[in-house]
């Protein structure tokens, strides 16, 4: 039986993709093209590699390895050998696509007037739906549990044992967890 929880999430989340399609649409581009770039512009270091993609659009790698393919042959994105790890290949926005993105955000994004209570009602909503199916990733740094806060704009993860800047907090991770309650 459906309950009221499911019919508003319903609701958000097919105004949501609705507003994506139309966005691709006036962009000449699929619902998919958006929604890698859009993961690719708010994921962090650890998060930007075709796997990740895929895990987190829960599409198969090889549907998303066509669409990072037409997405690299449109100069939308750039793939690029990690610096730690020559066998990862990390995949970056590029100025073309980062236009195009603030372009379609403005169509996407409300702009809600009171922001912080709004976060906070989503930011909980997935909290406890995330612990209901148990489970994890994929959350903004700074609400994870690995996450120290050394002083003023100073932070570190301690699962990867490195410095964060403050802006990769407001990134989302593949590796996040929120605290155990
Ligand atoms: S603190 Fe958590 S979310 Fe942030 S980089 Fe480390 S594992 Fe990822």
């Amino acid at each position: 039986m459906i309950n009221d929880a499911h019919i508003w999430l319903e609701r958000l989340s097919s105004l949501h993709r609705s507003l994506m399609r139309k966005a691709a649409n006036v962009e000449g581009l699929q619902l998919v093209h958006i929604e890698i770039l859009q993961y690719l512009s708010i994921c962090n270091r650890y998060s930007n590699t075709a796997q990740t993609v895929s895990e987190y659009l829960g599409q198969t790698k090889g549907s998303i390895s066509q669409s990072l393919h037409f997405l690299a042959e449109e100069g939308l994105i750039k793939r690029v050998p990690c610096t730690k790890d020559g066998r990862v290949v990390r995949l970056y926005l590029t100025d073309k696509s980062q236009t195009a993105l603030k372009r379609i955000q403005k169509t996407i994004v409300p702009d809600f007037s009171d922001e912080e209570k709004v976060i906070n009602a989503f930011k909980s909503i997935l909290s406890s739906w995330q612990r209901h199916e148990g489970t994890k990733g994929f959350g903004q740094c700074q609400t994870c549990r690995f996450n120290e806060n050394l002083g003023p704009n100073r932070f570190r993860c301690n699962l990867m044992d490195e410095s964060l800047k403050k802006s990769e907090t407001q990134q989302i991770c593949r590796e996040h967890e929120f605290e155990t309650v």
